[in-house]
């Protein structure tokens, strides 16, 4: 499909405008869906086709369906966010369209061309626009989360790609992240479980490495902790990422650390946005390999000054404390995140449409 074209049937049972509104004022993460969803059809024989508009409901998938065995899925995160002249705009669909071509290669499921991804975002927000919040101050980071993704759904079930896949967005409105402002957060150093090894799918988005992170999730809460951190598969010393976050050092002499893109971390965008806005404001971005000795040591001796987490659906979260089977790290002396908040805060406002956007990150969608 060169020329996206999605067939348009609204629904006729839209959700009142008194109901969508309570919704609005308080939505949570990921509880509640807009009145439409895009859907793609992709067949070995024909390719992608059937682009369409429909109302958003449930499913239906032949019980034999791969996705449901085998696992062959894939997904993308991004959000639409309204501006103050009530425009609405999306950040940098690039490079989640370009993510979304690697995770499908390495799912051997088909790609989708970014046009057409970026046209689906688009389809489904025009005519969901009612769905996006409007905040009511910089402190409401309310948005429209928009999840695209592509499951195998060939009746068949021996392992091999599919040969029918279907493509769909679906939107939710979505709160601030952290009710009542951001506060920082406890990690558990999973010490039984890797997220990804090298030639694995940890630089793909697909919903096999979120089953496999739960367990380490659960282990994590029963120690109290509110997300878990993963060492590489290897040597178990060198840090890698959260379950769905990215991980950054600040250090005192102005480095901006992260770790390095092995093939087992995901690339964030929100990641690949914070190495460019630490350089526009004069830190000095590192991407390396970062050792667990060297957090502790760098947290000891002064030398690191926060960590902190990030990703689309938080933004920028600081990190208080990382608890092990042995130890507890702090998470800098920087009590919160000085560097952190001012990033957060920038990234924000670009997003928001409340300052320049140089380095053309925004894309308009309706
Ligand atoms: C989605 C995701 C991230 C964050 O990526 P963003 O593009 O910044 O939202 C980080 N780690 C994992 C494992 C993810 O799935």
């Amino acid at each position: 499909m060169t020329t996206p074209a999605f067939d348009v049937r609204p629904t006729t049972q839209a959700t009142e405008a008194n109901v969508r509104a309570e919704i609005l004022a308080n939505p949570g993460f990921g509880r509640y869906f807009t009145d439409h969803m895009v859907h793609v059809r992709w067949t070995k024989d024909d390719g992608w086709h059937s682009g369409e508009l429909r109302p958003y409901g449930p499913l239906t998938l032949d019980p034999a369906a791969s996705v449901l065995h085998y696992a062959q899925e894939i997904f993308e995160g991004i959000k639409a966010y309204r501006h103050a002249d009530g425009s609405v705009w999306t950040f940098r669909p690039e490079k989640n369209a370009a993510r979304f071509r690697d995770s499908a290669r390495r799912l051997a499921l088909p790609e989708l061309d970014d046009e057409t991804f970026i046209e689906s975002l688009r389809t489904l927000v025009r005519q969901d626009i009612d769905w996006v919040p409007t905040p009511a101050s910089e402190a409401e980071e309310s948005s429209l989360y928009l999840r695209p993704f592509m499951i195998a759904s060939e009746k068949f079930l021996g392992v091999k790609p599919s040969k029918e896949v279907d493509y769909y967005v679906i939107a939710s409105p979505a709160a601030a992240y952290f009710k009542g402002g951001v506060k920082p957060v406890s990690i558990w150093l999973s010490s039984n479980y890797n997220r990804a090894a090298p030639g694995g799918t940890g630089f793909a988005k697909c919903g096999g490495n979120y089953a496999a992170s739960l367990a380490a999730q659960q282990e994590a809460e029963n120690h109290g902790c509110d997300q878990v951190a993963f060492l590489d598969a290897v040597e178990n010393r060198w840090v890698e990422e959260l379950g769905g976050m990215n991980l950054f050092f600040v250090y005192r002499d102005g480095r901006l650390v992260t770790p390095a893109l092995t093939g087992t971390i995901l690339e964030g965008v929100t990641r690949d946005s914070i190495l460019q806005l630490g350089r526009d404001a004069g830190l000095t971005p590192e991407e390396r390999p970062i050792s667990i000795d060297e957090w502790r040591e760098g947290v000891n001796s002064g030398e690191i000054s926060e960590v902190f987490a990030c990703g689309t659906a938080a933004v920028i979260t600081p990190i208080g404390e990382l608890v092990t089977e042995h130890e507890r790290i702090g998470g800098g002396s920087e009590e919160g995140g000085r560097i952190g908040r001012q990033l957060r805060k920038q990234l924000l406002d670009l997003q928001y449409g409340r300052t320049e956007d140089p380095h053309g990150w925004l894309t308009r969608l309706a």
